[in-house]
């Protein structure tokens, strides 16, 4: 993507995916608040949203969908639904029921895109996050290529339009791209101006994957200290007369990666996606690059023993 006035990226298969969508990961929230998020989000001209098994919520958000659809604001085909492959269920005979089950509780009847959330797995059936005695995370061994197949095998039925993973190294991008008979069409991973990614981003863009970063404000919620507070991003945003968060996702934006802010208050919601109406000159990012300090906010520690544990190679 380049230029401004751009609102969807091209995935491999042709289809379009807009360049911002919704987070929809809210663990402090009700589920009354998050259906008045996606409400709302729609209602401000957000069509994408990003749910996943592990932010156990898709029914509320899956109820705030109905809603829209029967008062008449959206149809299904308008919106760009992406949903993730928990840890617990790479084995490919549980990769179907998963996205059935998710799809089901999203009361959907397909999804645009499902990702392997990890390239880790853990002990099929029980927990999310299944523990032995001693609190160690307990793992299982199914290669993530197996699970690949399985989530081939959900395209064909069409019970998903597009494929892709999340939080993966460029090894196990390769790996993948290397034995898959569908490509992958999207990494979702942590990008923001403390952990530039650049070139993850770029290795995964230039063997045409589409890029979306999470946790793209450095989920402020979160964490003591603020990326949005960064004396840079608030020169830059006074200058341009937008706020700091807007100034963050335009930086995304810019290298042409999807960003799928957090938020469950509207006004906020609002302000995250009026982003497009404005361009960073080259020193402006440059200045945002330099904020770099490769910082990663979700880092999945626990599970840092994995065999598949993503962090450790070199990007
Ligand atoms: P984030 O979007 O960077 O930050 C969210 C936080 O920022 C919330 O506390 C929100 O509070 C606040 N916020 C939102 N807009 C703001 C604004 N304009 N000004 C000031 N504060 C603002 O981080 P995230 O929630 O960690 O990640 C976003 C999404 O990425 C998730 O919801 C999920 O969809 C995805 N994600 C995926 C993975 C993965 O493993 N694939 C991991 C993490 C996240 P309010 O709600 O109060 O506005």
């Amino acid at each position: 993507m380049s230029g401004s006035h751009q609102f969807e990226l091209t995935m491999k298969s042709g289809r379009k995916m807009p360049a911002i969508g919704l987070g929809t990961y809210a663990p402090k929230e009700s589920e009354g608040e998050v259906i008045t998020a996606v409400k709302s989000a729609v209602r401000a001209g957000y069509r994408h949203l990003d749910c996943a098994a592990l932010f156990r919520n898709e029914v509320a958000v899956g109820h705030a969908i109905k809603h829209l659809i029967v008062e008449g604001v959206i149809n299904r085909q308008q919106l760009f639904i992406s949903s993730k492959l928990w840890n617990t269920c790479h084995q490919p005979d549980l990769v179907r029921t998963s996205l059935k089950k998710t799809i089901s509780d999203l009361g959907v009847g397909y999804l645009d895109l499902y990702l392997m959330h990890w390239p880790m797995t853990y002990k099929e059936g029980g927990d999310f996050v299944p523990r032995d005695e001693s609190g160690k995370v307990i793992f299982s061994d199914v290669d993530f290529l197996d699970t690949w197949k399985a989530l081939e095998d959900c395209v064909d039925e069409g019970l998903v339009h597009d494929i892709g993973v999340s939080n993966f190294n460029s090894k196990q991008v390769l790996a993948i791209q290397n034995a898959a008979r569908i490509a992958p069409s999207n990494i979702q991973i942590e990008a923001h101006c403390w952990l530039s990614n650049v070139r993850l981003i770029e290795f995964c863009q230039s063997r045409g994957l589409t890029v979306t970063a999470l946790s793209p404000l450095a989920s402020p919620g979160n964490f003591q200290t603020h990326l949005l507070d960064e004396k840079v991003l608030k020169d830059i945003a006074t200058k341009k007369n937008k706020s700091p968060a807007q100034v963050a996702l335009r930086f995304l934006l810019q290298q042409g990666v999807g960003v799928l802010p957090k938020s469950t208050n509207p006004t906020r919601i609002a302000e995250n996606i009026n982003i497009f109406n404005f361009e960073l000159s080259k020193d402006e990012m440059q200045l945002l690059f330099s904020l770099n300090k490769n910082q990663r906010l979700n880092s999945e520690e626990i599970s840092r023993d994995h065999k598949y544990y993503p962090f450790c190679e070199d990007f």
